[in-house]
């Protein structure tokens, strides 16, 4: 039974005016978005983003601190006092920064204003990897084997635990994120020390010690399922996408759909995704992760915010997941059931980075060239111009290519010219490596996992 939600249009949801609290590609995505729905928009700046083009375009722009982070994109108090003075009713918190930060959504709401995303509650069980994968359990959602408890001290019942899993196992802090806090262990030789540094290393970086053990996959791909909920009950998934294409955890290239996934296979994930949702009375835009090996599913994590992948779902499903994303927000029941999605087509997403091609050094500096390809299934998703200056203050993404063709084939081919077609001059980027990746047979063939793009990079350098 899906929790009736106390945020319904009828209890004030309705705002004219969002804030956008976030910088760079996805403010100018979340701008687009607002104004096609005829809200206002508000943007905000630190020191190093004054420059901003997306400031120009806002109805205000405000600067709210100095370029570090800390003081200005997390900076809570200020961001709250932006949107009041600003006059918004709404806060649209992006992805990264406060995005998946359970007190801000909180005291966004206790201003009396919208947090565009789920409720804290919903960002606090999903924001602790034990909490996330009991829930997920009891939704009948498939999880990686191993139990849904924080590993307790005594050596002996750890012991017994990898024992039932089967080595290898890896231990994960409850509250980790960003591909750090885990630690694969072989053996049982190594298990009591990878613990002592693991719970080390989650006290130091995550403010807690609570750690949990699962199998390790060994050769698994990342198959991701995108939602939206609204505030009356009603959910549906958008399809799959693969994000095996990664980089120190972190995400190269994605693409709808999975490839060589059969529909009587990830049907059931979908539907226990959504049954999730409506279990937890899950609100907003929101993407369960799963490995996915010898044709099963396991579940890691689940991200509650929209994400930068969402282009290569809206260019297969047709939706504007942004828009529908602040629509529910807004109160409205979400305008399509599940029979209403249908993927067509395939998609690609190269995320361009501000960074060497070959060392992955970021690169800051002054674009003094810039040729976007166009045509026929090319999407750019972008914040830079000829003579926009690249801050060393932020995560190297500079641009998002995104392609849709009718088969993954012609989908590859169009990347390829669309790529072919990109000039950025006065920094490095790291096209040459994307050209390169999508000449690749085995890529091409689908025959890849998450450790396929490392492996890859490592026979390239010695070559
Ligand atoms: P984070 O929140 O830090 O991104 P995740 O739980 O999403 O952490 O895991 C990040 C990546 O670590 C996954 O995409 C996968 O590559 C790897 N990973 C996580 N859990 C496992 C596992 N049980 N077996 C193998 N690889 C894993």
């Amino acid at each position: 039974m899906p929790e009736t939600s106390e945020h319904s249009a009828d209890a004030g949801h309705r705002f004219d005016t969002v804030l956008i609290a976030n910088r760079g590609e996805i403010a100018v995505r979340i701008q687009r978005a607002c104004r096609e729905l005829g809200l206002k928009t508000v943007a905000i700046c630190s020191e190093a983003d004054r420059e901003a083009p997306y400031g120009s375009t806002a109805d205000s722009f405000l600067c709210i601190g100095p370029s570090s982070a800390a003081k200005s994109y997390l900076n809570q108090d200020a961001i709250l006092l932006a949107t009041r003075l600003a006059g918004a009713g709404a806060i649209h918190p992006g992805y990264g920064f406060l995005s998946e930060n359970a007190a801000f959504a909180d005291a966004v709401e206790k201003a009396g204003l919208t947090f565009i995303g789920p409720t804290a509650s919903s960002i606090a069980i999903m924001g602790d990897k034990i909490s996330a994968k009991r829930a997920m359990m009891a939704a009948g959602v498939p999880c990686v084997p191993g139990p849904d408890t924080a590993l307790p001290d005594d050596p002996a019942t750890i012991e017994h635990i990898a024992l039932e899993i089967g080595y290898p196992v890896i231990i994960k802090a409850a509250g980790g994120g960003g591909g750090r806090g885990m630690r694969v262990v072989p053996s049982a030789n190594s298990l009591h020390e990878a613990i002592a540094l693991t719970r080390e290393e989650a006290r130091k970086a995550f403010g807690s010690p609570s750690l949990y053990m699962e199998k390790f996959l060994e050769h698994p791909r990342h198959i991701e399922i995108q939602v939206i909920c609204d505030d009356h009950g009603n959910a549906v998934w958008l399809g799959h996408r693969d994000c095996s294409m990664q980089r120190r955890h972190q995400k190269v290239v994605e693409e709808a759909p999975a490839a060589g996934i059969a529909p009587d296979i990830i049907q059931p994930v979908g539907l226990a995704c959504v049954q999730a949702c409506l279990q937890i009375g899950y609100r907003g835009v929101g993407t369960f992760e799963f490995l996915y090996e010898d044709g099963a599913f396991y579940f890691i994590e689940m991200n509650t915010r929209l994400q930068v992948e969402h282009p290569v779902t809206e260019l297969t499903s047709g939706v504007d997941i942004v828009q529908a994303q602040i629509r529910v927000a807004q109160g409205h029941v979400l305008d399509l059931t599940q029979g209403d999605v249908t993927c067509e087509g395939h998609s690609f997403e190269c995320r361009i980075n501000a960074e060497d091609s070959d060392s992955f050094l970021p690169s800051a500096g002054v674009v003094t060239h810039l040729a976007l390809p166009a045509g026929p299934g090319i999407r750019v998703d972008t914040h830079i111009h000829a003579g926009y200056k690249v801050s060393p203050y932020y995560d190297s993404l500079i641009a998002k290519l995104i392609v849709h063709a009718p088969t993954r084939a012609e989908a590859m081919t169009r990347m390829r010219e669309a790529l072919a077609g990109t000039e950025i001059e006065g920094i490095s980027t790291n096209i040459p490596f994307l050209r390169a990746l999508f000449e690749d047979g085995a890529f091409a063939r689908g025959e890849t996992d998450i450790h396929y793009l490392e492996q890859w990079l490592k026979l390239r350098r010695a070559a």
